[in-house]
């Protein structure tokens, strides 16, 4: 660990990134992380790791260590993650899986080194290298504020690279578990660091530095839009999973109960604030009425109430802006000329905190902004059809194309539909299920690039390829 010192060079050099000092001088007496050199404040390691040095450093380090090792790793954390219980991770199981499952792929990565490449000359032979990007930062949004850091700090470690992770203002707690949890397993210091802050100045920071080689994001498409420029500045990659306004198409031979469980849960299922949302319902004009009338007396069972109540079903939202913005999407539409059919307000049980009803909102046009904007929120807006290829027009008129889902019993008909979708995820017969080892992602506004699978791993490495004359 000699060669620890260009650690300590980069905080001094960084100028830029004076303004995250002061959130971490809040949580520097909570933060502390043992570096090579003996104790330092993550506000060091955070900072320094954007030295070239430092991420030369740690990305060497992490190259040297065996698959074992690495391996090891993750596994001593995801036990960790075990014990620190359901309170703080909210969907640990998802969280223990994804690092189990980088955990292996890590092991299969060294097996493909110098794997040989057939050329028509003899003369030449070649190969291929994978190697870690280097050092990576992880920009992560507040709803599944742990899930998301997860699929991002698995692959990205499991690939060799050093990382920081920079997660929401509104929800940095958990990714600081993650922290101590590396602290406690010891995670050699610097190799993943975690920069709380203020998107438009930590978040810009790391998106706009030089030593920062690769900036995988999570959140709004306004802010993807802001990365991109600053990454297009130093020409680089960027994987971009960003917002939705996803279809759910629901054709006439359906078992209409199972249908609308499935139309609930892709729309209010952790209250609406879920990129991949099922938020338009576009319903076979058949069995509209009957599917509408069970779906409101649905929505009337579903408890609202503190989230750690028993029984509860949906929770409050989660910031005051985030609860303005949702009513102010119901008042749009009302004033619009849609129809409230559901929900709507507050629910008069509860006098405080941001809580909003379900809301069915019918009567909707493609011009209406509740149609064509992303809600975040849970409120479900509703349109008819009477053919297939409506159906597919209405479900693809839109900016966005992450999730979709496509409810019939007609096996053919879920193929045709799922193959024209213009969506990353298309669910069929069902909504949301997401697994660490199939990829996710989005097209259109949605973004690009591919997080979860083989496809999360392969983001975090560059390819190289040695080719010798013989
Ligand atoms: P957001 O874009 O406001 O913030 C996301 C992250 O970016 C936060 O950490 C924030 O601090 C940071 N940030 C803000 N401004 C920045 C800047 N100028 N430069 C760099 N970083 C900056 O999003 P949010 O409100 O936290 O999250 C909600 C959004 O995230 C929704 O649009 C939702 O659809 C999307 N989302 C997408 C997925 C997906 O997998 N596609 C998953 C979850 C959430």
């Amino acid at each position: 660990m000699a060669s620890a010192a260009p650690l300590l060079i980069g905080l001094y050099q960084l100028s830029n990134y004076q303004a995250t000092l002061l959130h971490f001088t809040i949580l520097e007496q909570k933060w502390q992380f043992r570096s090579p050199v003996g104790n330092c404040s993550s506000t060091a390691i955070g900072l320094s790791l954007c030295s070239r040095n430092a991420s030369l450093l740690l990305t060497l380090l992490l190259k040297k260590s065996s698959v074992i090792f690495r391996r090891r790793l993750l596994k001593m954390w995801m036990l960790r993650c075990r014990l620190l219980g359901a309170h703080l991770l909210g969907t640990k199981d998802d969280v223990i899986g994804c690092f189990e499952y980088y955990a292996d792929l890590a092991e299969g990565l060294d097996a493909k080194q110098k794997a040989p490449i057939s050329l028509p000359m003899k003369t030449f032979k070649s190969y291929v290298i994978r190697e870690p990007i280097g050092v990576v930062a992880l920009i992560v949004p507040w709803n599944y504020p742990l899930l998301m850091a997860t699929w991002k700090v698995a692959p990205a470690l499991a690939a060799g690279c050093a990382a920081i992770l920079k997660p929401s203002e509104l929800a940095s707690v958990t990714c600081l578990e993650l922290g101590e949890v590396c602290r406690e397993v010891d995670l050699p210091a610097g190799v993943l660091n975690i920069l709380p802050g203020l998107g438009p100045e930590a978040g810009a920071s790391l998106a706009s530095h030089p030593h920062v080689d690769k900036i995988s994001f999570t959140g709004s498409t306004v802010t993807a839009v802001k990365i991109m420029t600053a990454a297009a500045q130093r020409v680089k990659p960027v994987t971009l999973e960003l917002g939705g306004k996803g279809p759910i198409v629901v054709f006439e031979d359906v078992d209409i109960d199972k249908a609308v469980e499935w139309t609930i849960f892709g729309c209010f299922y952790t209250n609406g604030q879920i990129c991949s949302a099922t938020s338009r319902l576009i319903v076979h004009e058949s069995i509209a009425a009957e599917f509408l009338d069970r779906l409101v007396k649905w929505s009337e069972n579903i408890k609202i109430s503190d989230p750690l109540e028993e029984g509860c079903k949906l929770g409050p939202i989660v910031s005051s802006g985030q609860y303005e913005k949702v009513m102010n999407f119901i008042s749009n539409a009302k004033g619009e000329g849609a129809t409230i059919l559901y929900g709507g307000n507050r629910p008069k049980h509860l006098k405080k905190g941001f809580f909003v009803e379900p809301t069915i909102i019918t009567d909707v046009t493609t011009s209406m902004q509740i149609w064509r904007e992303e809600v975040f929120g849970p409120v479900l807006c509703v349109k008819t059809f009477t053919t297939e290829e409506e159906a597919i027009e209405l479900a693809n008129d839109t900016h966005y194309g992450l999730g979709g889902a496509v409810v019939s019993k007609d096996r053919e008909r879920c193929d045709r539909v799922s193959k024209l979708l213009q969506n990353g995820a298309v669910w069929v017969n069902c909504s949301q299920p997401c697994f660490c080892q199939a990829p996710f992602g989005g097209t259109k506004w949605s973004g690009f690039g591919r997080e979860l699978g083989e496809w999360g791993l392969e983001s975090y490495l560059s390819v190289k390829q040695v080719t010798e004359y013989v």
